[in-house]
């Protein structure tokens, strides 16, 4: 227990403050998590919980008088099975180190995103954490075979399976995946490897329309298949402000209203590069793409990277910004982005409107600002309003948490929602793990 309680434990990424804790708890095993819990649990107190506080939902933010426990310390890979291709660690393992154990046994974790250097694999199970290659791969929920989970009352569930399959009776693991830490505290996973990939091609196409976007997205994966490793777009101005917060030039006519990153791999020792020239130059001749630029070595590749995910550059710079993660079918993004981007830039002209993310996933993400604090609200409904009657989300990665648990009824009908309560109620009578997330 520290005191006082440094700043960095009092936020996350979403910027969000709700008040001072009293208790700062860094366990370093789940039977110091349980036993946190068995007390907090007789005495009714609030618990927060934190992996490495990248969340942009503002779930793992303290309010004044609970008791944070923080996992950073519990991250410990702890076995690596090279026969299964199965890896066991403690919940406060980062990503990038799961990553880069995974590789050093010649094996591959493939769930990436930005905030790899900080966020916990507890948190990104947490959250169902996407990223760059759910494409391929799909969300964390595909990458994780077990869980530990220390319950609302201090008991510990052992589900540590290394089974692909176990059809006997509902699997534990999915209850707690996903739910934002508001039924169980995840203490440690086995995480299914998977086998390295070959070397990256990848390249960056300009786009004449929204529309073109999901056109060239089916003609790669009907041609690249099980190769197509990313798919990445950025709108015109997305690009214009990443080229200028970086030192990366545009690999492609900067004016094109759209751009996407591509990305192909094989297997091992296999290199794509022809395979993703020829749908490319494919693409080009049938007006899907009017440009496109493919990297030439591994550093082209990596600046290509560097463009797209200049996010924590642009949200610095827009701030204060509001930001979305919305998922939509993909007959329904063109419209939905035509019609975001002139309301908002008819209703906020002096703000920026950026769009970008995982449309491989269906997923878009949109940042706009700078907003004045009395404007976010309008913000937030002008754009979850476009959402409705297209069988879309509001978060298609990052959760609900506090910011986003107004407007849940926008993606989840009443039943769910009271099928979501009455989970919460069975397994958290007492309110006591992160109380006021995802649902009052
Ligand atoms: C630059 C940047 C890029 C990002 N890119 C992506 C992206 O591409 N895809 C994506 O999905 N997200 C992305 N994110 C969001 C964020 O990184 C993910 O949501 C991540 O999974 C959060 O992990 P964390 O350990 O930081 O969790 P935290 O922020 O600490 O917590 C998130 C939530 O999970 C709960 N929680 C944390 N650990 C546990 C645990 N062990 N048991 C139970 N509950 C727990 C917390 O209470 C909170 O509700 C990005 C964030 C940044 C800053």
């Amino acid at each position: 227990v520290n005191s006082p309680i440094e700043d960095r434990f009092l936020t996350d990424w979403s910027g969000l403050r709700r008040g001072a804790p009293s208790e700062l708890h860094r366990p370093a095993d789940t039977s110091e998590v349980a036993a946190i819990v068995r007390r907090c649990h007789a005495s009714h107190r609030s618990i927060t919980v934190q992996g490495g506080l990248t969340g942009l939902a503002g779930g793992a933010v303290p309010a004044d008088g609970d008791v944070v426990i923080n996992l950073e310390r519990m991250n410990r890979i702890e076995d690596i099975d090279d026969l299964e291709g199965v890896m066991r660690v403690q919940a406060g393992a980062t990503l990038e180190q799961v990553q880069s154990a995974a590789a050093a046994a010649g094996w591959y974790f493939p769930v990436d995103l930005g905030a790899r250097g900080s966020c916990q694999v507890g948190g990104n199970a947490a959250t169902n954490a996407g990223g760059q290659r759910v494409l391929r791969y799909g969300t964390m929920r595909d990458s994780v075979l077990g869980v530990e989970v220390v319950l609302a009352d201090g008991k510990v569930l052992d589900s540590l399976t290394c089974l692909v399959k176990n059809s006997a009776g509902l699997d534990p693991r999915f209850l707690f995946i996903g739910s934002e830490g508001t039924l169980g505290i995840i203490t440690r996973l086995v995480l299914k490897l998977q086998p390295p990939p070959g070397p990256p091609s990848a390249a960056i196409a300009a786009l004449p329309d929204v529309a073109s976007l999901a056109r060239l997205l089916r003609h790669l994966k009907q041609t690249l298949g099980g190769m197509l490793h990313a798919y990445e777009f950025m709108s015109r101005r997305f690009v214009e402000l990443s080229v200028s917060l970086t030192s990366v030039g545009s690999p492609v006519d900067p004016s094109a209203p759209w751009a996407v990153l591509v990305e192909a791999r094989g297997v091992q020792g296999q290199t794509v590069e022809e395979s993703l020239q020829a749908a490319l130059a494919f693409a080009l001749e049938d007006g899907l793409i009017s440009d496109c630029a493919i990297a030439a070595s591994l550093s082209d590749v990596e600046a290509f990277w560097r463009l797209r995910q200049s996010t924590p550059e642009l949200l610095t710079h827009l701030k204060p910004t509001v930001n979305f993660d919305c998922g939509l079918p993909l007959r329904h993004i063109p419209g939905f982005v035509d019609r975001v981007d002139a309301r908002l830039r008819e209703r906020f002209p002096a703000a920026q409107h950026l769009f970008f993310g995982h449309l491989g996933d269906n997923n878009i993400h949109l940042v706009t600002g700078p907003h004045r604090e009395e404007d976010m609200h309008s913000v937030d409904e002008l754009v979850y309003r476009e959402l409705e009657g297209h069988q879309g989300t509001i978060s298609a990665e990052h959760g609900i948490g506090f910011i986003k648990k107004p407007f849940l009824a926008h993606t989840r009908c009443a039943a769910q929602i009271e099928l979501l309560r009455s989970l919460k109620r069975a397994l958290d009578p007492r309110q006591v793990l992160n109380p006021g997330r995802v649902l009052d």
